[in-house]
């Protein structure tokens, strides 16, 4: 089970003739074709095979060489339209301050109603918001023979923790195994590597620190072998486990918002908010969703794309608990928790022309920001859970979405008709 061999990643199309059957294999172009010729080389090649000429797809500004470790058989860059929502006050540890933030989308409305959000809070005297857990994960399963031997293996394990760590620690200057915890399933042994990331999202950082930690544990203990992924993590997916955190950054962000300002901006009172949010509550419920709020994955994902993030952990970075309440005087407190929210400032797309543009408008660049961008996040989540639960209280849903977010296509008159 263990990988012992160096996987080669030019194979099995390297050395192969350029075809599979009848169809043609993406060129392999020279050192990958990084180059601005080699990338418009594919490119064409693409549009020939197609038949799709691809001018905007060819139109990008991003060094081609930079987009090495990012991305494979470059041909071009897609343009997602970024708009700016703010102001949003943030009263953080980290974030203090009024920001504007940049999301990337093609949702008509979303922008808007971010904005509208953001602008409530900021009147309101701002969000409060705090990083409680900064970790990253992942978690191996080691199989046994039985659960006796299995059982043993967890016992024993917390014993050899310097030794693990000391392995894991030698690959990487910024990562730290914080922990191991044991979850045994039958007669496999899953274990959690817990480490702090830095400011890195961290997932290649800890794959290669709990690699390098599993060799050693087979080589010292009971184990004879492993396997580096056990599905546990959940990484890029919504569990239940994630509710907990550990994935990522676990993130609160709140605030008490006065009654004249949800009526002059929100369109609501306290009380409409509290009986939707007890409405959806059951309807969640019944629906059987992990966490529960309005449209976390809107927000995160428009954030990520304008920030380099790795879309792909909206998955997880979306599991999470909103709640609105009655605050006494006609006020109302509503919340935010992402308990396992993935966010970087390091490595990834992180440094790639218009991610580094957009962090860059939050202050948000490279070392020591990481714990910063997570807050700002969770204030904007906050924003778009006020501003679309109000939407539904007060019955302007359908309305503002008519407003601004249709694209609706002339209807097609059938052929021979008008
Ligand atoms: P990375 O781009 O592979 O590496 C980032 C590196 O930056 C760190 O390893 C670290 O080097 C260095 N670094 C410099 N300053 C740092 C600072 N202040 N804080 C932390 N690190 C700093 O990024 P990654 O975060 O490890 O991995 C993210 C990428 O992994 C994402 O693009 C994601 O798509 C991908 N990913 C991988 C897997 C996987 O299983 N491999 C799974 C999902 C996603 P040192 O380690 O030497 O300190």
């Amino acid at each position: 089970m263990m990988m012992r061999n160096k996987p080669d990643l030019e194979g099995p199309v390297a050395d192969a003739p350029p075809r599979l059957g009848a169809v043609e294999l993406v060129p392999r172009l020279k050192n990958q074709g990084y180059s601005r010729e080699l990338v418009a080389e594919r490119r064409r090649w693409l549009e020939e095979t197609s038949g799709c000429e691809l001018p905007h797809v060819g139109s990008f500004s991003i060094a081609s060489d930079e987009m090495r470790g990012n991305i494979e058989n470059p041909i071009g860059a897609v343009q997602v339209p970024v708009g700016v929502a703010g102001p949003v006050l943030v009263d953080g540890e980290h974030a203090a301050g009024t920001f504007y933030v940049p999301m990337a989308t093609t949702e008509g409305a979303l922008v808007r109603s971010y904005e509208r959000g953001m602008v409530t809070l900021t009147k309101a005297g701002g969000a409060a918001s705090r990083v409680h857990i900064d970790e990253n994960r992942i978690s191996p399963v080691f199989p046994f023979a039985d659960i006796e031997q299995a059982y043993e293996f967890c016992r024993d394990l917390p014993g050899h923790l310097a030794e693990i760590r000391r392995e894991a620690d030698s690959t990487t200057r910024h990562g730290k195994l914080l922990r191991l915890e044991c979850r045994p399933v039958g007669r496999q042994a899953i274990v959690n590597f817990c480490y702090a990331t830095g400011d890195a999202h961290g997932m290649n950082m800890i794959v290669k620190a709990t690699d390098r930690a599993c060799r050693w544990i087979v080589d010292n203990t009971a184990a004879s072998s492993y396997q580096i992924f056990s599905g546990y993590n959940s990484e890029k997916r919504a569990s239940g486990v994630l509710l907990a955190g550990g994935k990522g950054k676990k993130v609160t962000a709140g605030a008490r918002i006065p009654g004249r300002v949800l009526r002059a901006y929100l369109h609501v009172d306290a009380e409409q908010m509290a009986e939707m949010w007890r409405h959806t509550l059951t309807g969640h419920l019944q629906a059987g969703v992990l966490g529960y709020n309005g449209h976390y994955a809107n927000g995160l994902t428009a954030m990520f794309i304008a920030c380099g993030q790795d879309v792909a952990n909206v998955a997880n970075s979306a599991v999470g608990i909103t709640t609105f309440e009655p605050a006494g005087d006609g006020d109302l407190y509503a919340s935010v928790t992402l308990p396992s929210l993935t966010v970087a400032t390091v490595g990834g797309g992180t440094g790639q022309g218009t991610a580094r543009e957009c962090l860059g408008v939050l202050d948000c660049v490279g070392q020591g920001k990481a714990l910063k961008l997570a807050e700002i996040v969770a204030a904007t989540v906050l924003a778009g859970e006020l501003s679309m639960g109000a939407a539904i209280a007060s019955g302007e849903f359908v309305a503002a979405h008519e407003a601004y977010g249709r694209n609706r296509p002339e209807p097609i008159a059938p052929e021979g008709g008008e």
